[in-house]
């Protein structure tokens, strides 16, 4: 990861906390920041897990999109943070925003599991995110990319964002993606806070199945597109 970041020509700086490593790469610009956060711990490593899926495809997707942005950059800052310790309860994410106030950020947008499937899925729809959702959804119509967003909170599925919501961060959005044909199983798994069976795709994930071979590139490309798209309309919406 280190090394695809220093490639891109872009400095990761690390910060250390109690049992892990965030790192941080700042594409420079006016403030309040718009973040993007991809975990890259992965669940199980030691039992042979390669972590494709979770989260290996996140941080590829964040890559892309930070070169993108070193590329043609925006007005504001665009901050990209490689979270550590994600399945261990969000230790990563929360030691990030713990050092932040939520008014640094004009949007967060977590990526996790984005390797596989056609259809963006959008965790939460909740009032607070409704500014940066609508334009996710008004841009994966733009460029004809399926999208899904879940929408109750009652269980939805943990992921990083929640480290943000915790500390009032508004416009805090997860995203990923998911196969056409599991969008309803997907849905129910997260609503129903995992009491149904999850969707085929992710009864790969947490295990040595969770294989980069298996990972859609064209799809991620689409969906960092999409990203790329929200970030440039949110930016030109804001003072
Ligand atoms: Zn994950």
């Amino acid at each position: 990861m280190l090394a695809a970041i220093e490639e891109a020509g872009l400095t990761a700086e690390s910060q250390t906390f109690l049992d892990g490593e965030n790192f941080r790469v700042v594409v420079p610009g006016k403030k309040p920041s718009i973040l993007l956060t991809a975990h890259y711990d992965s669940y199980a490593v030691s039992q042979g897990n390669p972590g494709a899926m979770d989260n290996a495809s996140g941080v590829a997707v964040a890559i892309l999109l930070a070169k993108e942005f070193k590329k043609v950059p925006v007005g504001h800052e665009v901050e990209i943070a490689f979270l550590d310790q994600e399945e261990s309860g969000h230790e990563g994410a929360f030691a990030f925003i713990n050092n932040r106030s939520p008014s640094d950020f004009l949007a967060v947008i977590n990526i996790d599991m984005a390797g596989v499937g056609n259809t963006i899925s959008i965790l939460r729809s909740l009032e607070s995110n409704k500014p940066v959702r609508n334009l996710l959804l008004q841009a994966a119509e733009e460029l004809d990319i399926p999208v899904v967003a879940t929408p109750t909170v009652s269980h939805a599925i943990g992921a990083d964002d929640v480290a943000f919501l915790a500390n009032n961060v508004k416009n805090v959005i997860g995203v990923g993606l998911v196969p056409a044909a599991d969008v309803c199983k997907g849905l129910l798994y997260a609503e129903t806070g995992k009491e149904t069976p999850p969707p085929d795709f992710m009864v790969s994930m947490h295990s040595p199945e969770d294989t980069v071979d298996k990972m859609q590139p064209a799809e991620m490309v689409s969906l960092a597109n999409v990203l790329q798209q929200t970030i440039r309309a949110l930016d030109e919406a804001a003072p």
